[in-house]
């Protein structure tokens, strides 16, 4: 039997290290665990944690809608539930805020300075509502904006709302007339594909030349890594690795985090490095994927002495802390928020007798007549 050789998910290299996460301690998410059997892996050329299911189970799969079903219970006969495309939607609001500013980093990009977004492709993007979001504050046409994915039931949803749709189990993106495209958004997408340079690679090449690329993900050093459906965790830097290779021009990157309204949906980590957000240009001209100088540019920042290594230990260290607290700190925010309103109603509980003394003695003359 052929042994399988794995390699970096982020930058194709073999320098890696095999690391042991264990399974599920407890049943909530804890930082350093992951909830079914993987083999793991830390990329000493590129600082990423790439994941390999185990077994067949350990697999998550897109068709059919399992993979957005999987926490619902057996009892839920509701005809429609989608409760966390609320915050899908509300993403819109922070990505807009970084589109519409991204003019302001264009000082070396004269010739695409003042183009307006006129048409947006959503790779990944399920049901379309974080780009229903963007065409709205946008104002752009429904039938301009195209959602890209495996899963039919979100593709439907995104049909019946007007926009158009690529289900990417039947068709490549490669083989998709986008000329049209001027912006492409994967919102929480590279994280779940099995090779996310090659990806970023062909979006480069098919996209029209000085298309704006949004990417989001989750932060290596800003979430638990428990996620099964999760085959990579990025830091910052190793996804900036990854832009860089596949060709696109890097405008601006930083930190972002899911819309606030989560902690109410039973999700906890939303925190200020909770995700990982670049923009970038496409660059036809600038494809180095395996470019002799391009791996050089890799390994010059090879993490592969002992204080880097030591360097590695710490920032987990301190995520498994930052991440933890920020499950406390965000619960505690909900009940600071509701303790006003519980006092309020305590309060009209304890007057509640003496609001119907009240109405007693200005009644009971009307009844003793
Ligand atoms: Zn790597």
């Amino acid at each position: 039997m052929n042994k399988i050789i794995y390699k970096c998910r982020v930058c194709h290299s073999k320098n890696i290290a095999n690391i042991t996460i264990p399974t599920k301690l407890i049943f909530f998410p804890i930082y350093l665990t992951r909830d079914r059997l993987f083999l793991n892996f830390f990329c000493k050329d590129c600082g990423a944690l790439s994941h390999f299911p185990k077994t067949e189970a350990s697999k998550t799969k897109y068709r059919g809608g399992s993979y957005r079903s999987r926490n619902l219970s057996t009892k839920n006969i509701q005809p429609i539930s989608l409760p966390w495309s609320s915050i899908t939607n509300k993403r819109s609001n922070h990505i807009y805020k970084y589109l519409k500013n991204y003019k302001k980093n264009l000082e070396n990009f004269d010739l695409i300075k003042n183009k307006p977004i006129t048409s947006i492709l959503d790779y990944g993007g399920y049901n379309g509502f974080t780009s229903y979001g963007l065409a709205s504050l946008f104002n752009l046409n429904l039938a301009d904006i195209v959602v890209a994915d495996l899963d039919e039931n979100g593709l439907n949803i995104a049909k019946s709302l007007g926009m158009k749709i690529i289900d990417l189990g039947l068709q490549k993106i490669e083989d998709v007339d986008l000329s049209k495209i001027d912006c492409c958004i994967l919102v929480h997408v590279l994280e779940h594909v099995e090779d996310p340079l090659q990806l970023i690679s062909n979006l480069n090449k098919i996209l029209p030349l000085n298309s704006l690329i949004y990417i989001e993900v989750p932060n290596l050093y800003g979430v638990p890594l428990c996620d099964p459906a999760h085959l990579t965790s990025f830091s910052r830097g190793s996804l900036k690795k990854l832009l860089h290779r596949a060709g696109v021009s890097n405008i601006e990157s930083g930190f972002s985090h899911t819309p606030s309204e989560a902690r109410l949906y039973g999700y906890p980590y939303s925190g200020y490095q909770e995700n990982n957000y670049f923009l970038c240009l496409t660059n036809k001209n600038n494809v180095k994927i395996n470019s002799p100088s391009a791996l050089l540019n890799f390994k010059n920042q090879r993490l592969h002495n002992v204080s880097s290594i030591f360097y590695f230990f710490l920032k987990l260290f301190i995520a498994n802390i930052k991440v933890s607290l920020s499950g406390v700190l965000n619960y505690l925010i909900i009940i600071l928020n509701i303790l006003p309103r519980l006092c309020l109603y305590f309060l009209r509980l304890i007057l509640s007798p003496l609001s119907f003394l009240y109405f007693l003695i200005i009644n009971l003359k009307n009844f003793i007549k």
